[in-house]
């Protein structure tokens, strides 16, 4: 066990970093964290911040020799990175699950691999003939890029087969995926934690509603039938036992018309659908971040109240000006959690709101009431 007290490293400084340092600072844990920016929503917060590059040998070395375990925020570090930091200190999650949760194709393959129901897909890479047949029963389809992918950054719709050939193009003809556009009933998520020991922890399952592929809002508990609950947190389970997985972990799946269940992308990290937890549950998914990282027993991550929903504060809102926050703050259920990024853009994550309620429907009239207000002034 590591105990408050020792420093705890982190891999990038975004939003997901700050609320991993807030909830590390808050059980009497120092943190360390590890960004190119000067200016970063964790960096700005943590004990240390080493303004470097994520493969700098000195800072990587500093961080390694001085931190007792490290964690990431986002799945793009490199693996060399991680199995250098991991020969010194305890690194969660493995490079391992993080590599095939980085890359599309490994993904899409290790779960295929494995079993697990995903989207019909195939590969698809430079000199590969894009009119080939065996393409056509993914069309209409998404192309999505293998790496650096995020928020629906990197994908590109077609109609028909005919416009493969531009979309690869659009994509810089990097390796990528191609998926078949499904009929979706409803995209739901399941958010765990799994020790060193393989004891698990399973949040509440989330229901997701995206805009222009951007999480736009999460509802808990999902309204999918129990046995969909149950489907998607036994698979959820079952994925992180395969990858021997350590750490918190996301598993995003599409309920499809028919009652299919897929899954459609994991995330090796806290995720933005498990934001309500701060509030809403016992145990945030944060504090589970730090608890999995340190080997503490995992914490309860029973729901406080019977509702939740929780809505994105993208940069768009700042267009005329800054948002009338009153409108958020004069709702006594509701909570509000601003990552203190100073330039606005639109697309930006920003922030978020939670509203806490006796039902879903309760939580969700006032939580589109206050997105109304908001959204209504820019
Ligand atoms: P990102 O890494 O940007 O989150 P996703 O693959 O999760 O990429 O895609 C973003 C969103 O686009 C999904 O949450 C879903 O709403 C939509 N989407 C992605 N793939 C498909 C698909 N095969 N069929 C239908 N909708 C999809
Ligand atoms: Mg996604």
């Amino acid at each position: 066990m590591i105990l408050p007290g020792a420093m705890l490293g982190l891999l990038g400084g975004g939003q997901l970093g700050r609320m991993f340092t807030m909830a590390a600072q808050t059980m009497g844990y120092r943190v360390s964290v590890l960004d190119p920016a000067a200016d970063s929503p964790a960096g700005n917060i943590a004990e240390h911040h080493l303004c470097a590059d994520y493969l700098d040998e000195r800072a990587l070395h500093e961080l390694g020799s001085t931190c007792a375990a490290i964690t990431t925020e986002f799945e793009n570090i490199s693996s060399i990175a991680l199995e250098y930091l991991a020969q010194r200190c305890v690194v969660s999650p493995h490079a391992k699950s993080v590599s095939i949760a980085q890359n599309r194709i490994l993904e899409k393959q290790f779960l295929a691999s494995n079993g697990f129901a995903v989207a019909p897909f195939a590969v698809i890479r430079q000199g590969d003939d894009l009119a080939a047949e065996i393409y056509k029963p993914l069309c209409p389809g998404i192309l999505k890029v293998s790496q650096l992918g995020y928020d629906g950054k990197g994908q590109v719709r077609m109609s028909d087969l005919a416009e493969l050939a531009s979309a690869f193009e659009k994509l810089q003809q990097v390796p990528c995926v191609l998926e078949q556009l499904l009929p979706l009933a409803c995209e739901i998520s399941v958010i765990l934690a799994r020790g060193l020991d393989g004891q698990v922890a399973l949040y509440p399952v989330i229901e997701n509603q995206h805009e222009q592929g951007i999480l736009d809002m999460s509802v808990v508990p999902a309204r999918v039938s129990d046995q969909v609950k149950q489907q998607a947190c036994y698979i959820a389970s079952k994925l992180a036992h395969t990858l021997n997985y350590h750490g918190v972990l996301c598993v995003e799946f599409f309920l499809l018309q028919d009652g299919q269940l897929l899954i459609n992308e994991i995330a090796p990290r806290p995720h933005n659908s498990g934001h309500f937890s701060i509030d809403a549950c016992v145990t945030s998914q944060f504090e589970q971040q730090v608890r999995a990282l340190c080997s503490l027993p995992l914490g309860s991550t029973t729901l406080k109240v019977p509702a939740a929903v929780m809505v994105n504060l993208l940069g768009d809102l700042w267009l005329t000006g800054e948002p009338a926050w009153n409108e958020v703050l004069r709702i006594p259920s509701a909570k509000l959690h601003l990552y203190g990024k100073r330039t606005a853009r639109p697309g930006r994550k920003m922030g978020h709101f939670t509203v806490l309620g006796d039902t879903v429907e309760q939580a969700l009239t006032e939580a589109l009431a206050i997105k109304a207000v908001l959204s209504k002034a820019c």
